[in-house]
C-alpha cells in the first residue's frame, strides 16, 4: 500500500478543483437532510489505487480472530461505483465467499444504523434507534464484549465520531442512539484495548462535567489526537480521537481510516488468545444521504483500502476471519453510466434515507464459507461468536 498516501494527496488537489462540494456545518445528524440534490451525480473520474490480489488461507479450524468490516450504506450500488471509479477492481474482489444479509429490525422494513449495527454485534433484532439492547429495552451483550471477558483483546474503529450509532452497538448500552455522552461514558465501563475515531467533545464537552479522556488516562489509555501520533503507538492501551465530532468525509479527511486499521490491527495482533476488530467506512451512509456520488465513490474507496489492510494481514495470519458488509443500504443508489478507463461514474437515487434492498456479505479466512446465501443480519453476529467462541 505505498501508493495510498500519494493517492490521497493527489485525491485532495485535484478533487477539490473539480468538484464545489461544501461540508460546512457539518453537525452530528446534519447529513441526513439531502441537498443539492441532482447536482451531484456524477463522479468525473481520473483517480486509480492498485489493487493486489491475495489468497485465501485454507483449512478448516474456526479463526483466533476477526475482523468485522461495515460500510455503513453500502449497498452493492455503492461497491460497484467505486469499482468503476477504480478502474474495475476493488480489493473486495478478493471475496470469493459471498452472500447477502435481511437488514429490517423489530420495528421496522427500513432499518437505521443503531438496530443494523445491534444486529450486527449481538444477533438480537431491536427497533430502531436502540443501541445494545433488545425491543425491551434490555442490554444484550455483544461480540466484543464476550471476547472481551474471554481475554481476547478487542477494538474499534470509524470515520464518524466513535460515540455514533455503529461503533456504540459494539460497546454500549442505551435506549436511544442520540445519547452520545451516556455512549462515551461508557468505554470507561469496559477494557476494550484500542478505539480510534471522531467525537472527542462527547468525552471532553460534558453535561456532567466529567472529563472521558482524564478518567481514560487514568486508567492506563494513551489518549490522542491526531493521526501521526497515533500511528506511532505499538503497544499498550489506545484512545485516538481525531475529531470534535465526525471526522471530515473525503477528501478532506485524508489518511485516517487505512492508518486506523493498521494501527488497530497492529495493537491487537499482539494477543495471544485472538482479537476481534470492527472497523467502519462510517461515511458511505453520510453522503448517500446528500445523494452526492463524489463523496459516495470517494468515501467507498477509502473503505476499500482499509479492506486491503485487513486482507494483508490475514493472508499472511492465516487465523483470521474478514467480513465485510453493511447495516443497510442508503439512498437507493443505482448506476445509469461509467467508464472503467476514466473511473466516470453517474449514479441515481431514489431516497435521501435509507432502503430496505438486502446487502451484500463478504468473508476471507478460516470458515468464510459460513458467510454465504441469504441471511438475516442477526446470524452474521451469531456465526462470529460461535466461530470464536466466546459464547456464554
Ligand atoms: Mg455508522
Ligand atoms: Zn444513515
Amino acid at each position: 500500500m505505498k501508493n495510498s498516501g500519494s493517492f490521497v494527496s493527489k485525491l485532495i488537489v485535484s478533487f477539490l478543483m473539480v468538484c464545489l462540494v461544501s461540508f460546512s456545518g457539518f453537525g452530528q445528524e446534519e447529513y441526513k437532510d439531502p441537498k443539492n440534490k441532482a447536482l451531484n451525480e456524477v463522479y468525473p473520474g481520473g483517480q486509480f489505487y492498485e489493487v493486489q490480489n491475495y489468497v485465501q488461507p485454507k483449512g478448516k479450524k474456526p479463526p483466533k480472530n476477526i475482523i468485522l468490516m461495515i460500510g455503513d450504506g453500502m449497498g452493492l450500488a455503492q461497491v460497484y461505483s467505486a469499482m468503476t471509479a477504480n478502474g474495475g477492481h476493488l480489493f473486495l474482489e478478493n471475496f470469493k465467499n459471498i452472500g447477502f444479509s435481511k437488514t429490517y429490525s423489530s420495528d421496522n422494513y427500513i432499518t437505521d444504523s443503531a438496530a443494523g449495527g445491534t444486529a450486527l454485534s449481538s444477533g438480537v433484532k431491536t427497533y430502531n434507534g436502540a443501541i445494545g439492547v433488545d425491543r425491551d429495552k434490555k442490554p444484550v451483550p455483544s461480540i466484543r464484549e464476550l471476547a472481551e471477558k474471554k481475554g481476547l483483546k478487542t477494538g474499534l474503529v470509524s470515520t464518524s465520531a466513535i460515540t455514533h450509532a455503529t461503533p456504540a452497538s459494539f460497546l454500549a448500552h442505551v435506549s436511544s442512539r442520540s445519547s452520545y455522552e451516556d455512549i462515551a461514558a461508557d468505554f470507561l465501563k469496559t477494557n476494550i484495548d484500542v478505539f480510534i475515531g471522531g467525537g472527542v467533545d462527547n468525552f471532553e464537552k460534558r453535561k456532567d462535567g466529567r472529563n472521558l479522556s482524564k478518567e481514560l488516562k487514568d486508567k492506563g489509555y494513551q489518549v490522542l489526537y491526531n493521526m501521526q501520533d497515533i500511528q506511532k503507538v505499538k503497544s499498550g492501551k489506545l484512545a485516538g480521537l481525531t475529531a470534535p465530532e465526525h471526522n471530515k468525509p473525503m477528501p478532506e479527511r485524508g489518511e485516517m481510516l487505512v492508518p486506523a486499521t493498521q494501527t488497530a490491527i497492529n495493537l491487537l495482533s499482539l494477543s495471544k488468545k485472538g482479537f476481534f476488530l470492527m472497523v467502519e467506512g462510517s461515511e458511505i451512509d453520510f453522503l448517500a444521504h446528500e445523494n452526492k456520488t463524489p463523496g459516495v465513490v470517494l468515501e467507498t474507496l477509502d473503505f476499500d483500502r482499509a479492506v486491503g489492510i485487513a486482507l494483508k494481514f490475514a493472508a499472511s495470519n492465516g487465523e483470521t476471519l474478514i467480513i465485510v458488509t453493511a447495516d443497510h443500504e442508503t439512498g437507493g443508489m443505482t448506476i445509469n453510466g461509467g467508464d472503467y478507463t476514466s473511473g466516470k461514474v453517474i449514479a441515481k437515487y431514489t431516497s435521501g434515507g435509507h432502503t430496505g434492498i438486502a446487502v451484500p456479505v463478504y468473508a476471507f479466512g478460516p470458515c468464510a464459507e459460513q458467510f454465504t446465501g441469504f441471511m438475516e443480519n442477526t446470524d452474521i453476529a451469531k456465526r462470529m461468536i460461535q466461530l470464536l467462541k466466546v459464547g456464554q
